[in-house]
């Protein structure tokens, strides 16, 4: 290859980093200027620079800008300085960065399947310069972060989820690929927005959507084999639960979603506990939002109860409540219900709001997955701090706007009383002199070592066994340091450690069950999880 391609290949090139021996072997004399410079010196320079920005939205552009430009130097960034970058390359940022993608575009980044592809979903896929493939995360737009329906500029989340497999699970790059299936949208102010960069079309239903996927999926399977991880991520609920119950027994599947989030939130309850007492079934939850996230959470919360109790799951959900958008969800509701609500329907009287709910319910846990913001009042906080001595307060909802309460509000509102944990970011919060810090209830701790873990022991099924696996390593991850800040999840700097921990009791859980394929299974797990993962650092052309 020539030097100039080197240099615009974003895998490849190294920038000023490139040695003198390089420069001569590969043709890159007077391609550059003759200082030779460290992957540690660029790093200092980028983050210098990064800092610089002011508008967040900068500081995403600048980050995808390098991504493009020079992908080692991208990952150690985001590796060395994930607790400042996340936010960035992830919520809360990458959710403007969705809303306003049309604007910012530059490159592809993934594939954009259409319905104009229909019948060509195979012929694209082989467009994708990368042939082996281990890991697809894939969006249709309807349900971005809690900012609703965003079509095709959906985008941002398959990216920034990738880019995370790499970062924080160790992820080969190379093997990532981002697709967003597009079949229109109802976004109005979208399919006016002249920058808008999809179908300018209602979205399909029913079958036409279902057929557009299903050749998707088949194309996957046919193009990259069995061991390709499919993550659906940020579809609508009416989509989600089918598309995973479908494909969960034909192809490698993972609704992030619902399962992920479980996972996470499943990890920092157990965690919590240390901090609240109580056994896991002692407590009573109760969600704000029954889609998604809270009835997948509610499910895997379920589901352990019952491996702990012994008693049948039906008895462990009597335990757990749900809030949606029409009051609290009980028996006399049943025959209106959508299917993944029927579960939760318990003997009750009606009941319409949050704050009643709570008087009524007495929940020892709240936790928030409506995405929508401010609904966790100081009336509500102050209902959950007279029933419990340490009230636990989950505010799931992406991004930050969407929050149901921030934590200086549950912070004050509990008169510090509260341990608090939020799907997006909060800096610590200082009350009456004491710092009070919030753990961030993301499923960016869960889904990158659940990847890996499924990589690394060529796992053809994903069974609610390894869910259990994940969680409970990253519960385990939390440490006495973490606890006395009232902390319940560990620092982020320290995901490397925590996804190859995740990795490595998921990748233990696949072989239990006899869905590993790579054999014969390797001794020491975390080792071989942490020798699996992908360096940043740049490596010698000779
Ligand atoms: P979803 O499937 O659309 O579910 C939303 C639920 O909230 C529905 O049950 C809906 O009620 C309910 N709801 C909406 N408005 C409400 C209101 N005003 N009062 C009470 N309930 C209301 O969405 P999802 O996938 O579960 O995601 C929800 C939120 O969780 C999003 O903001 C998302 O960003 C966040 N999330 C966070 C994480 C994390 O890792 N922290 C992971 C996944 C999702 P109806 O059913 O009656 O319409
Ligand atoms: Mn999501």
């Amino acid at each position: 290859a020539s030097g100039y391609s080197l240099l615009r290949d974003p895998q490849y090139n190294k920038g000023l980093a490139f040695t003198e021996k390089e420069r001569d072997a590969h043709y890159l004399r007077g391609l550059l200027p003759p200082t030779v410079s460290s992957q540690q010196l660029q790093e200092k320079k980028l983050m210098h620079n990064i800092r610089q920005y002011e508008v967040p939205l900068q500081k995403y552009v600048a980050m995808m800008d390098l991504q493009e430009r020079n992908e080692r130097l991208f990952y150690k960034l985001l590796i060395d300085n994930v607790e400042e970058l996340l936010p960035i390359v992830y919520t809360p940022v990458v959710g403007e960065a969705c809303q306003k993608y049309g604007s910012i575009y530059k490159r592809p980044q993934g594939l954009y399947i259409s319905l104009k592809e229909k019948g060509k979903i195979l012929e694209v896929l082989k467009n994708w310069p990368e042939r082996s493939i281990q890991v697809i995360v894939v969006t249709d737009g309807e349900r971005i972060l809690g900012l609703g329906d965003l079509g095709c500029q959906g985008m941002g989340i398959p990216v920034g989820k990738l880019a995370l497999y790499s970062a924080l699970g160790g992820v080969r790059p190379s093997a990532c690929l981002p697709v967003t299936i597009d079949v229109g949208t109802n976004n109005e102010k979208l399919l006016n927005d002249e920058f808008y960069i999809g179908l300018r079309q209602k979205r399909a239903t029913g079958k036409e959507y279902y057929d557009l996927l299903h050749e998707f999926m088949t194309a996957v399977k046919q193009n990259y084999g069995e061991k390709v991880l499919v993550q659906f991520e940020d579809f609508a609920n009416h989509n989600a639960f089918e598309l995973l119950a479908k494909y969960g027994t034909t192809h490698l599947v993972f609704n992030d979603d619902i399962q992920g989030t479980a996972a996470v939130v499943l990890a920092g309850v157990v965690a919590s506990l240390k901090l609240i007492g109580g056994t896991l079934p002692e407590h009573t939850f109760l969600f704000l939002g029954a889609g998604e996230a809270g009835t997948g959470i509610a499910e895997l919360i379920a589901l352990e109860m019952s491996k702990q109790t012994k008693a049948p799951i039906e008895e462990s959900r009597k335990k757990i409540w749900l809030v949606d958008s029409k009051g609290l969800i009980v028996s006399s509701r049943a025959n209106s219900l959508q299917h993944f609500k029927k579960p939760w329907a318990h003997e009750h009287e009606p009941v319409s709001t949050l704050l009643d709910a709570v008087k009524i319910i007495k929940p020892t846990v709240l936790i928030g997955s409506s995405g929508v913001g401010k609904t966790f009042t100081k009336e509500v906080v102050e209902a959950m701090t007279e029933i419990n001595k340490i009230p636990l307060i989950l505010a799931l909802s992406n991004p930050t706007s969407q929050s149901e309460c921030t934590a200086e509000e549950a912070y004050t509102w509990s008169e510090g009383r509260a341990i608090f944990a939020s799907g997006s970011p909060f800096d610590p919060v200082e009350y009456k002199g004491k710092t009070y810090y919030s753990g961030q209830s993301n499923n960016a701790y869960i889904f990158p070592g659940f990847g890996l873990g499924i990589v690394m022991s060529g796992a053809i099924r994903v069974h609610d066994d390894m869910l259990l696996a994940a969680s409970e390593a990253l519960a385990k991850q939390v440490t006495e340091e973490n606890y006395k800040k009232g902390l319940t999840y560990p620092p982020f700097s320290d995901i490397r450690k925590i996804s190859a921990n995740i990795a490595a009791n998921v990748a233990a859980k696949a072989y239990e069950l006899g869905l590993a394929t790579h054999l014969p299974r390797p001794e020491n797990l975390v080792k071989y999880a942490e020798s699996c993962m992908y360096s940043p650092l740049y490596r010698n052309y000779r």
